[in-house]
């Protein structure tokens, strides 16, 4: 469905990105993949599913290096279809006690790097008169947990950004949607159920049974294969009217 398209999917050499870009390559996309740690074991899962794929190691919370990316992206592959902006970061602590510089980290990451990377990709898109804006918000991006001030505020401001992109391109073949999982066990989460675990004194899995039950009543992590899923079909032609949606995969967290 997506032979020919190229998807640049940011923070996707871990989690969630790195299962979307194996989603959108198994249609058949070819891929850029982004982000940091072991980059050639995700290169080769990505090309396994006989695509192109490079890599940028762009820092995302520097707009230069988010501008080179997409000019990378561009001269590898012609043009980025598809833009999923996906890299993030968490930390955990009251407002009093939060790192300002945890703050201005996790605002740039999670939040202004969308803006960097949307803003460089649209106007091809718009000359293509076709793309697609992905966006891994959060449920954190529709209601609140305690502790997590800088990651609730950027990912409610990707759900506001999101619907603003979507509103100036609805008339054209340009869609924006956000995608908001609640739990899905990658690093990001594993270091939360460690943190519960060692906090309570308590077994790794006991930590993952009082952290799931505490929000999500399916009681189930959703997979990096089920959010890509998602963004497949938002690249699909029955996707091409959902515009501004932020559409929880999340166990029913958002729903009590
Ligand atoms: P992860 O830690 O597995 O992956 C994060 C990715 O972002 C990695 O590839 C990492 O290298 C990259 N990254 C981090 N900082 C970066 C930077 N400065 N520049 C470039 N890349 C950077 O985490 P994940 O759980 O897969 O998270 C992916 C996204 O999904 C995040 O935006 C997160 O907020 C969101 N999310 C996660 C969950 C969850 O339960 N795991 C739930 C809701 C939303």
């Amino acid at each position: 469905m997506l032979k020919g398209k190229t998807a640049l999917v940011t923070g996707s050499t871990s989690g969630i990105g790195l299962g979307i870009a194996k989603a959108l390559a198994a249609q058949g996309a070819n891929i850029v993949l982004n982000g940091f740690g072991d980059v050639e074991g995700p290169k080769a899962e990505v090309a396994a599913l006989g695509v192109k794929v490079a890599y940028h190691g762009a820092d995302m919370s520097r707009p230069a290096e988010i501008e080179d990316m997409i000019k990378f992206a561009q001269a590898q592959f012609g043009q980025v279809d598809i833009l999923v902006n996906n890299a993030g970061i968490q930390h955990v602590a009251r407002v009093e006690n939060f790192p300002v510089e945890r703050w201005d980290a996790i605002i740039a990451i999670n939040m202004s790097s969308a803006f960097h990377a949307t803003r460089l990709a649209l106007p091809a898109m718009q000359k293509a008169n076709w793309g697609r804006i992905i966006n891994v918000a959060s449920v954190h991006g529709l209601v609140a947990s305690a502790e997590k001030s800088a990651y609730v505020t950027a990912k409610h401001g990707v759900v506001g950004l999101t619907k603003v992109t979507a509103l100036e391109n609805a008339t054209t073949g340009v869609t924006c949607n956000a995608i908001c999982p609640g739990w899905v066990l990658t690093p990001l989460v594993q270091k939360q159920v460690d943190a519960k675990a060692a906090a309570g004194d308590i077994s790794n899995a006991e930590a993952t049974k009082q952290l799931l039950s505490e929000k999500e009543p399916s009681l189930q992590f959703t997979t990096p294969e089920e959010l890509g899923a998602l963004a497949v079909f938002f690249c699909s032609p029955a996707g091409n009217n959902v515009r501004g949606v932020a559409w929880n995969m999340d166990g029913g967290w958002v729903a009590q």
